[in-house]
């Protein structure tokens, strides 16, 4: 496209998406730029709004799922390392949203800051994290953001303080299209107590979640003071398979995917779910994975 010509050295074109992703499936991206710093970026993001190309930013592609047939216009990867620092000043951690929530956390912990800890053994970035109000019963991300710097659609940056955010179950108001870093204010405690909750809060997430050898997508959000996997395991869909796309027998809120299954097999086996759990019990489960 002519409109990103001056760009030539960061957007490749038809570059397939799935080793990216988690799930690794799909098909590739029209085009897929990373951006060298903020400024580029910037320039890069209004350059796609003038010529009305659409964009989008993937993150680790773990809450991601791309269809067979690809992605139109541009997609942004922020693994730079001007999207991936961290810096802890005192009680305030800094983080780009490159940045993985895994080096966020063990920043943290290693300045003796407590509240992220809880969260250990989340895949993903601090960008698709916040995003996606990334959480669990005991603790979510956005409850320590102090604020937000962003890019509007114009490519300017802008910073959402914590008065203007909302972080509400699985959702909120942050809706620019591009988060760039993220200000988290933390409380300091000690290091033997942080490690400790750390060590139970991934013992019981390993415990709970499909095995690591396995590919697999967390797929619905958990209604209003219900809980996902305990819906569709009621409905008795552990193990229902469409093609190479499996719920897993672990947590009924995953899907495993098995060698040559395809992003059209794991559409199927949700629309299923959907349709099973509400002829059940009269409830329509939100999708949590993202679909492009
Ligand atoms: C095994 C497994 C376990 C999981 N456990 C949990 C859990 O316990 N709790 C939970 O809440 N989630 C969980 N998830 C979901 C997932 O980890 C989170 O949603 C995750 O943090 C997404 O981060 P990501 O970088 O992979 O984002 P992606 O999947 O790449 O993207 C997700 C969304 O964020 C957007 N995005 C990403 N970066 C940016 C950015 N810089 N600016 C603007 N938009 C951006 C993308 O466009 C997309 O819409 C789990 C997923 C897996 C695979």
């Amino acid at each position: 496209m002519a409109a990103l010509d001056e760009f030539s050295e960061i957007v490749q074109r038809q570059v397939p998406l799935a080793p990216f992703t988690h799930l690794k499936l799909g098909g590739p991206a029209e085009m897929l730029a990373q951006p060298r710093s903020v400024e580029e970026l910037s320039r890069l993001v209004r350059a796609c709004s003038e010529a009305k190309i659409p964009l989008r930013v993937l993150g680790c592609g773990c809450n991601m799922l791309i269809r067979d047939e690809g992605v139109s216009g541009l997609v942004l990867r922020l693994s730079e390392p001007a999207f991936t620092q961290i810096e802890v000043r005192n009680d305030r951690v800094r983080a780009g949203t490159g940045a993985s929530v895994a080096s966020l956390i063990s920043a943290s912990a290693r300045h003796n800051l407590a509240g992220l800890e809880s969260l250990v053994g989340i895949p993903g970035t601090v960008g698709g994290a916040l995003r996606t109000s990334t959480g669990d019963r005991s603790a979510d991300l956005g409850q320590f953001v102090h604020s937000v710097e962003v890019l509007d659609s114009q490519g300017r940056v802008q910073v959402r303080h914590r008065d203007e955010l909302q972080f509400g179950e699985q959702a909120n108001n942050l809706d620019d299209p591009v988060l760039l870093s993220v200000e988290f204010a933390l409380q300091p405690d000690e290091t033997d107590l942080i490690v400790k909750r750390m060590r139970r809060a991934w013992m019981l997430r390993k415990g709970a979640a499909p095995a690591a050898f396995q590919a697999a997508g967390r797929v619905f959000k958990n209604p209003r003071g219900l809980n996902a996997s305990a819906l569709i395991s009621q409905a008795g869909l552990e193990r229902t398979r469409v093609g190479g796309a499996e719920v897993s027998d672990r947590d009924a809120n995953y899907i495993v995917v098995h060698p040559g299954a395809t992003s059209r097999d794991v559409l199927r086996l949700i629309e299923l779910i959907r349709t099973r759990v509400e002829e059940k019990f009269n409830l329509r489960l939100e999708q949590e994975l993202t679909v492009w």
